[in-house]
């Protein structure tokens, strides 16, 4: 039985037998309180051990970080903070540590964690994270399959540069010291293994329209890379995106989609994280009275959770997004790094004033100039916009991408031209608006993003196994 299971049982001496990691010990050789967790949930359970039944000696072997077996009664716990405690009867000890263990019982900075992350799961913190993760997976699949879409696998290698030319990880089996050249010096990458230049995919979305605009409704939940040099909070090179990519959605029913999927995910989180949702709550709070004062968010972590569920996003268009930034405070005191006016793609300190000072809830974000975006949304009539939509959340920014696409094939080609991308290189994502195209829309959400934002970490290293970073690939 694992320990979330044992906890729930009601105490009457029966036999149980624990196994977990040490967190803590106290008391001497002859009589130990130890604290065991096995991962399967927040809470410790407590084993008393006494050297009337264990020998000393192994009491004595045991601390923080040694992994053991206790065999023993269930009991009422005397002590407080718990409702049930073992008393051993014997134990067993599988793997002992000793006192260069690094995660001690106190305190230690996510810095430190951070290289320390093969072991960093043993802490309370990191195992709250990633339990939430699971829960926010798992409720990702149920809301897509509830609602009738296919789980969709599109490839992780690719040969379409069509998208973020320049952040791409170069897939090759050359031997990069005796590389086979052309004529004129260049790479010749036909005796490359797939016989052209491949890539790490930077987005499952071209594929997933093939998908969609035969199975109607399809998603893809799946490692994505970009090889984009930026050492920020919300950047991963190796993250989870998810891709729904709907025939018959037009970007309102693309927004409606977005914001009901979100709303479901953290719903789910909060249904059935109860525990560590409540332990990163105050942990949420600790750090944020650490904050100066104009950093510090005014909503507790459970609290902006339920704010988001219960109310709806903002909806407004990147005219009136940018109206409301030439109207503000900061903009007008000059506050801004970054230039406001029509035609300039929002940087984070202008999505955040939108989200955090003006709205003060998610925000989503349509009908963006068509130069800033890419070359598959839909132009729309006004010929300067295209059916974007970026949801934004507080903390976090961009947490979704989305749009509608360009089903005209005409409109299409021509953008692609303007662009500078060979209609070779996507013939088979222009056929399929040559052969039955039909309006559909879709959008691409941050796994790594939306677990920051429920489990309140500030940094996305923090919410991802083992992060791949510029210049960061241990473990
Ligand atoms: P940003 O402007 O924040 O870099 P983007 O415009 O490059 O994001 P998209 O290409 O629209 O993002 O990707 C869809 C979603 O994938 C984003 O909304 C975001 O949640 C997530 N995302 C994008 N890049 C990264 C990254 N490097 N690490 C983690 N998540 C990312
Ligand atoms: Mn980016």
């Amino acid at each position: 039985m694992q320990i979330k299971e044992i906890l729930r049982l009601k105490p009457e001496n029966q036999e149980v037998v624990v196994k977990g990691w040490v967190r803590t010990k106290r008391g001497q050789a002859t009589l130990a309180f130890v604290h065991l967790n096995d991962g399967s949930t927040i809470h410790n359970i407590q084993a008393v051990i006494d050297a009337d039944k264990v020998d000393a000696e192994q009491i004595k072997k045991i601390t923080s970080g040694a992994c053991i077996a206790v065999k023993g009664k269930l009991v009422e716990s005397s002590g407080s903070g718990q409702s049930v405690e073992v008393l051993a009867d014997s134990i067993e000890i599988y793997g002992l540590a000793d006192e260069t263990f690094p995660i001690q019982p106190k305190k230690h900075s996510l810095e430190f964690l951070r290289e320390k992350a093969h072991l960093r799961f043993r802490t309370s913190t990191f195992g709250a994270v990633f339990r939430v993760r699971h829960f926010l997976s798992h409720a990702v699949h149920q809301f897509f399959h509830e609602q009738g879409f296919f789980y969709l696998h599109t490839p992780i290698i690719t040969a379409s540069d069509a998208e973020g030319a320049g952040e791409m990880f170069r897939v090759t089996n050359f031997d990069l010291n005796a590389l086979p050249k052309n004529e004129d010096g260049s790479v010749n990458f036909k005796e490359d293994f797939f016989g052209k230049e491949t890539s790490l995919t930077v987005s499952g979305q071209l594929e997933g329209e093939l998908g969609a605009l035969a199975l109607s409704k399809i998603y893809t939940f799946g490692p994505t890379f970009r090889a984009e040099n930026s050492n920020t909070t919300r950047h991963l090179a190796e993250f989870w995106m998810i891709e729904p990519e709907m025939a018959f959605f037009e970007l309102k029913e693309n927004m409606d989609l977005a914001e009901q999927f979100v709303k479901y995910v953290i719903g789910e989180a909060v249904k059935h994280c109860a525990d560590d949702l409540a332990f990163l709550d105050q942990r949420f709070d600790n750090e944020n009275k650490a904050k100066p004062q104009n950093e510090r968010s005014e909503q507790g972590l459970l609290e902006k959770l339920k704010f988001v569920v219960d109310n709806d996003f903002a909806r407004i268009s990147y005219t009136e997004a940018i109206d409301i930034l030439l109207n503000s405070k900061p903009h007008k005191k000059k506050k801004f790094k970054f230039p406001v006016e029509w035609g300039v793609d929002l940087q984070s300190e202008h999505e955040r004033y939108l989200v955090e000072k003006h709205f003060q809830k998610p925000v989503i974000i349509t009908d963006y100039p068509k130069a800033i975006k890419a070359f598959y949304m839909k132009q729309n009539d006004d010929d300067k916009t295209v059916a974007a939509m970026d949801v934004l959340f507080p903390g976090i920014g961009e947490i979704i991408g989305g749009s509608q696409r360009e089903d005209n094939l005409e409109k299409l080609k021509t953008r692609i031209a303007e662009v500078g991308i060979a209609e070779e290189s996507v013939w088979w994502y222009l056929e399929t608006r040559k052969y039955g195209s039909a309006p559909h829309a879709g959008f691409g959400l941050g796994f790594e993003r939306l677990v920051q934002f429920v489990t309140g970490m500030g940094n996305i290293r923090d919410v991802i196994a083992f992060p791949r970073t510029p210049g960061n690939v241990e473990f």
